[in-house]
């Protein structure tokens, strides 16, 4: 291969300076191997970046969107539409919980987020209640980068820079405690956090805000897993005050903790459900904002004359080649069984994860499902320990997410036990060295 320039292309949530000086580049992809473009082989220990539920490289998605290219390569879905774009709205509504059925399709899981901001917006107009314009998120957040989502996020360094922009948001307390420091699944204690919601309602009024967000597993942070009845008591404190729970879902949707949405592993039905990275399997760029039926009927009902009754939507919005790609990606999850594989596969998964507990560099366990994060104990630089650990781990053959001073281990569900244990083994080997 020849001599890359790297002077022009502006990487997203990188250290461009040191990537130029030792750069780390995928060329190839295949099950859940990459490999660098000078032909060494790496393990995908995040399934890219928790899109590649089935593995890379899936020829049944590569055909689909061959196909789709050849047939529709797009049609705008302003006042048109394609046959594609209902089919896959049906196939998502079928694996939602039952009565959240109404889908809107962007393109990143950031596009989802800001999407659903303005629709809960859009809905207590709709009834009346257009003072509903504040928010509830929660500390250590991740909802993207739009400017809905940076205003939700609880993560400091995705705020910092950009305050002049951001909107009217409270946040809750995040859920993790010291008492649960290496939990395996659900931790115990906790769920009282959850009345941080009913403490901003009666501070703020509750007639003031639209809504509240939360990943239920969070998962950009170092993968948190929410304390037992939490999500139960942010629902009863929701419906309490008449604000909608919004889930966003974008890595813990099609499959991630062995339901199809966390939605349903939790037993909680929210009124909004963002998603996006496995409902493509990453291939082609996708997300979606499922909503309640009512949602959308309130809104539909208050709209006068012809006028398009939701005045938002993006030129890409349910893309034929995505819709394509996507219909592909839950045809495998579903002839394949993967959903139902990530839960078989969850508790080898976790006990290999937890396998790890004492490693001279690790401080906390957590994981749910095929997700889990790796806290770091850091290095007199707090927040760094997670990037260098990261440029280590790939040197090793690994790659995975890394997060201020967690990594966030999260293996596509086809992973084998085999490949799985040659992941651990190479995070044992960097894990345990002591400097
Ligand atoms: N919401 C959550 C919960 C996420 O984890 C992410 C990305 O990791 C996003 C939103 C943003 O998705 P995207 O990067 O596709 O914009």
């Amino acid at each position: 291969m020849g001599v890359i320039n790297m002077e022009h292309h502006w990487l997203p949530f990188t250290n461009n300076r040191l990537f130029r000086e030792e750069p780390q580049m995928f060329a190839r992809a295949e099950g859940v191997r990459y490999w660098t473009p000078e032909g060494d082989e790496l393990l995908d220990g995040s399934s890219g970046l928790f899109c590649c539920a089935a593995g890379h490289g899936r020829r049944e998605i590569a055909d689909a969107v061959h196909k789709q290219l050849l047939e529709l390569d797009y049609t705008t879905h302003f006042q048109r539409a394609a046959p594609v774009s209902f089919e896959l709205a049906t196939r998502v509504a079928e694996l939602l919980p039952k009565g959240i059925d109404r889908i809107f399709f962007g393109s990143s899981g950031s596009e989802a987020v800001d999407s659903a901001i303005k629709i809960c917006l859009a809905y207590h107009r709709a009834r009346g209640q257009g003072q509903r314009t504040r928010f509830v998120s929660r500390a250590w957040a991740y909802h993207g980068v739009n400017l809905g989502g940076t205003s939700l996020a609880g993560m400091v360094n995705n705020r910092r820079d950009f305050s002049g922009v951001t909107c009217d948001v409270v946040h809750m307390r995040h859920t993790w405690t010291e008492e649960q420091r290496f939990s395996k699944g659900q931790p115990e204690t906790g769920a009282e956090l959850a009345d941080d919601l009913e403490d901003i309602c009666k501070t703020y009024g509750a007639d003031t805000i639209a809504g509240v967000f939360v990943e239920p597993i969070a998962g950009s942070v170092g993968t948190i897993v929410p304390p037992q009845g939490y999500l139960q008591r942010l629902r009863e404190i929701a419906d309490k005050y008449g604000l909608l729970l919004i889930f966003d879902e974008v890595i813990t949707g099609f499959g991630r903790t062995g339901s199809a949405f966390a939605a349903q592993e939790f037993g909680i039905t929210p009124d909004i459900i963002t998603m996006a990275k496995a409902l493509t399997n990453g291939a082609v760029p996708m997300s979606a904002v499922a909503v309640k039926t009512e949602i959308q009927q309130a809104i539909i009902d208050a709209a006068e004359g012809d006028r398009p009754e939701l005045f938002h939507g993006y030129t890409y919005s349910a893309h034929p080649v995505a819709c394509a790609a996507a219909i592909a990606s839950l045809d495998i999850y579903r002839d394949h069984g993967l959903f139902e594989r990530a839960k078989a596969f969850s508790p080898t998964f976790l006990d290999q994860v937890f396998g790890l507990r004492n490693l001279a560099q690790v401080s906390d366990l957590r994981g749910y499902g095929m997700i889990s994060g790796i806290q770091l104990k850091p290095s007199d630089k707090p927040g760094l320990k997670g990037s260098i650990v990261q440029r280590i781990l790939f040197n090793e053959g690994l790659h995975v997410k890394a997060t201020g001073d967690a990594i966030i281990f999260a293996p596509a569900f086809v992973t084998t036990e085999d490949e799985l244990e040659q992941m651990t083994a190479i995070l044992r080997k960097v894990l345990g060295r002591a400097d």
